[in-house]
């Protein structure tokens, strides 16, 4: 079937503003029926994370060309064979990597670490192997086993949870990268505990899920830290007892727990810094592959800190999800003030140059 889709070209080498240089093309390709254990969805809100934006400016060296967007909720169209535990219809928050079952580290428990998702991902494949999406009969490299700036999608049934039907779908795509990767860096990975104090660096989407888990999860207190002073405003708004700028950041007492989104091995080892002897520090951020990290050796035993690095925030996402959800519907977890706009597919070039600036949280777009 032929489908509408922001395609990269280019990994890396783009000027900005993106508005004009358009790297996304949105444009008509092909897109191939479901394979076996495979679905067919519509995407009904796709949102915009900083980890697209890293493969546009080559920061995440992707295989090209590549369809974009990896955080979607979509309802499914079409089942492919041999998979019975869907129906048409039904709503899904998608996940950015499919845990096979059967690999060491799916029956170790850590589905998020699956080498078979991880390889596909690596090749810009589904986890069955080869391409759906196909350009004049060349194919197009899907992003993380999603692609969802794109009215339609096909991807592994591996790749989706199914949730409730009432959820707006602009709020329960947030759930399948920035919350799954904040809250359960903090949940999960750092396996936070009541009355322990977090301090978040950075507020994006992924940190200021990092900030509402922590909230949800008895932290006390919690700070943060960002240059934005919309954002440290909304972080206040949000259970912050303290947000600061970056350059204030020796102005907070040491952590418990820290938590690194920003992505950037200098922020990395400044949030080092900022955990109390004894405390933990876990990171979310991807810096650059050719960043190289520098700390005090000593200080690991001396100050006996333990640091951490969280994929997909440690989650097993058909548990996770729905707890989130619960928890949102709950009033515990207001995902919904991570939301910056809704916006048509065609306006994605824009909204980029909008995450590139730090004024947007998370921007969606409504493809389907
Ligand atoms: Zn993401
Ligand atoms: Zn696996």
């Amino acid at each position: 079937m032929k489908i509408e889709a922001a395609i990269l070209g280019q990994c890396g080498g783009h000027h900005r503003p993106y508005a004009s240089g358009a790297p996304l093309d949105v444009r008509q390709v092909d897109l191939a029926a479901p394979q076996r254990g495979e679905i067919l969805v519509r995407i009904d809100a796709a949102g915009i994370c900083h980890s697209d934006l890293s493969v546009i400016n080559g920061d995440r060296p992707r295989p090209m060309p590549m369809a974009l967007g990896h955080e979607a909720s979509a309802t499914v169209e079409a089942l492919g064979p041999e998979v019975s535990d869907l129906e048409v219809g039904d709503r899904v928050v998608l996940v950015f990597l499919p845990s096979c079952g059967t690999c060491v580290n799916c029956m170790s428990g850590e589905g998020y670490l699956c080498a078979n998702g991880a390889a596909a991902n690596g090749k810009g494949e589904l986890l069955g192997g080869g391409f759906r999406l196909s350009d004049d009969g060349e194919p197009v490299h899907h992003h993380l086993g999603v692609s969802a700036f794109a009215t339609h999608a096909v991807i592994d049934r591996r790749s989706a949870v199914k949730v409730d039907r009432d959820i707006p779908p602009e709020i329960a795509a947030l759930f399948g990268c920035a919350v799954l990767t904040g809250v359960g860096a903090v949940l999960n990975t750092a396996a936070l505990r009541a009355g322990e104090s977090v301090l978040v660096y950075g507020l994006g989407g992924v940190g200021l899920a990092a900030l509402l888990g922590a909230v949800a999860g008895g932290a006390q207190p919690v700070y943060a830290i960002d240059p934005s002073p919309e954002k440290r405003a909304l972080a206040l708004e949000l259970g912050a007892a303290l947000a600061v700028h970056p350059d204030e950041a020796a102005s907070l007492p040491k952590a418990d727990l820290v938590v690194e989104t920003v992505g950037k091995a200098v922020v990395l080892a400044a949030a080092y810094a900022a955990a109390r002897r004894g405390g933990r520090i876990v990171t979310v951020g991807l810096p650059n592959p050719a960043e190289m990290l520098s700390i005090p050796a000593v200080s690991l035993v001396a100050d006996a800190k333990t640091l951490m690095g969280s994929y997909m925030g440690s989650s097993v996402p058909a548990r996770d999800i729905p707890r989130y959800l619960g928890l949102w519907k709950a009033g515990r977890m207001p995902v919904e003030r991570l939301l910056t706009s809704v916006n048509p597919l065609s306006a994605i070039n824009a909204c980029m140059d909008e995450l590139a600036e730090g004024k947007a949280i998370r921007q969606v777009l409504l493809p389907g």
